[in-house]
């Protein structure tokens, strides 16, 4: 029954916070192992993700100070997910388990134990679930759930109010590690590891320190992504649109050719440079969305790696070897 447990944080820019969420990420984890549900063996995984502050001397002091503290230093910044899956992959070959987490700790840390729980009953996947967004201001909240709803129609199957607060059996770790794309957008890849998985619900409270590191701009990109990396919904719904207006353009046909028959005054410039412009704009609207997938085309064949490590801090306390 005693797995090794890693705890995966990706952090960018986190020195106002790292201290206080090493602090109560020390305390579950002792709290776990001292109740042995878990390993001595596990740890927690700091990913350092290219950040321009004290970030990875925190981690570095951390890791000295006391062995539950492990770190991945990345050789630049590659964003969120690629941080993430660089954790994940570092921890697959060491763990039995892994649960991956913010560094503002916004997710309940208590639903740790819930997910732990959950593993042990047999789930190779289990996401943490928002049960509720009182805490997020009302713009958050609602560019949130527009967020999903959005990839939803659009195609990207993700599930509903889970972010990237979840654990991974090492069965499920090895299965993400087949999937080699560069596009990464994790939310929409772990269920499609497939496997038994189930849902942890927690309430999500506000970042303690520091600001977010996702803007609005952020976010727009991150669902664009997340779309065109998932679906190719997008494309047959221009192709749907393109059709209909071919429909509506054989009735204006018809309709002029009853007016002309009839003798009645022909259709005016207005209406000419309208479906110029609407024509126009859907021709432009098509190519980018087309442009959007040869641009991923482009990318995934070059075969970029998807994250560098830089360092890893190796244990050094406790095993002999
Ligand atoms: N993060 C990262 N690389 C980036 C941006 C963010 O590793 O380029 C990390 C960040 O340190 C945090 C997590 O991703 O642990 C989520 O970021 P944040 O809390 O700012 O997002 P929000 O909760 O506001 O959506
Ligand atoms: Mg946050």
């Amino acid at each position: 029954m005693n797995e090794i447990l890693y705890i995966v944080v990706p952090c960018y820019n986190e020195e106002a916070v790292l201290p206080e969420t090493a602090r109560r990420l020390r305390e579950k984890l002792e709290a776990l192992i001292g109740a042995g549900t878990v390993s001595p063996d596990s740890r927690v995984l700091f990913v350092n993700d290219g950040s321009k502050d004290k970030t990875w001397e925190i981690i570095t002091r951390l890791h000295g100070e006391c062995s539950l503290f492990s770190g991945a230093d990345l050789s630049r910044n590659r964003g969120h997910q690629n941080a993430l899956l660089a954790g994940l992959m570092t921890a697959k070959d060491r763990c039995d388990m892994a649960i991956s987490m913010d560094a503002d700790l916004q997710d309940d840390i208590d639903a740790v134990d819930a997910m732990v729980a959950q593993f042990q009953a047999g789930c190779d996947i289990v996401y943490g679930v928002r049960s509720s967004r009182k805490k997020d201001t009302f713009f958050k909240r609602f560019t949130a759930e527009a967020f999903y709803r959005l990839m939803h129609f659009m195609g990207a199957e993700t599930v509903f109010n889970h972010a990237d607060y979840r654990l991974l059996s090492r069965r499920a770790l090895e299965g993400l590690a087949q999937f080699r794309e560069v596009n990464l957008f994790l939310r929409g890849i772990v269920p499609m590891i497939g496997y038994t998985s189930t849902v942890v619900e927690y309430e999500r409270g506000e970042r303690f320190a520091g600001e977010s590191k996702y803007p609005l701009k952020k976010m727009l990109s991150f669902a664009m992504e997340g779309i065109t990396s998932l679906s190719v919904k997008p494309i047959r719904y221009i192709t749907l649109l393109g059709f209909l207006i071919f429909l509506v353009s054989l009735l204006m046909l018809v309709y002029s050719v009853v007016r002309w028959a009839r003798g009645a005054t022909i259709l005016g410039w207005a209406s000419v440079i309208c479906s110029v412009w609407a024509i126009g704009g859907l021709v432009l609207l098509s190519l980018g969305v087309i442009g959007e997938y040869i641009g991923k085309i482009y990318l995934e064949t070059k075969g970029r790696p998807r994250f560098l490590l830089r360092e890893v801090l190796e244990d050094t306390h406790g095993k002999a070897d």
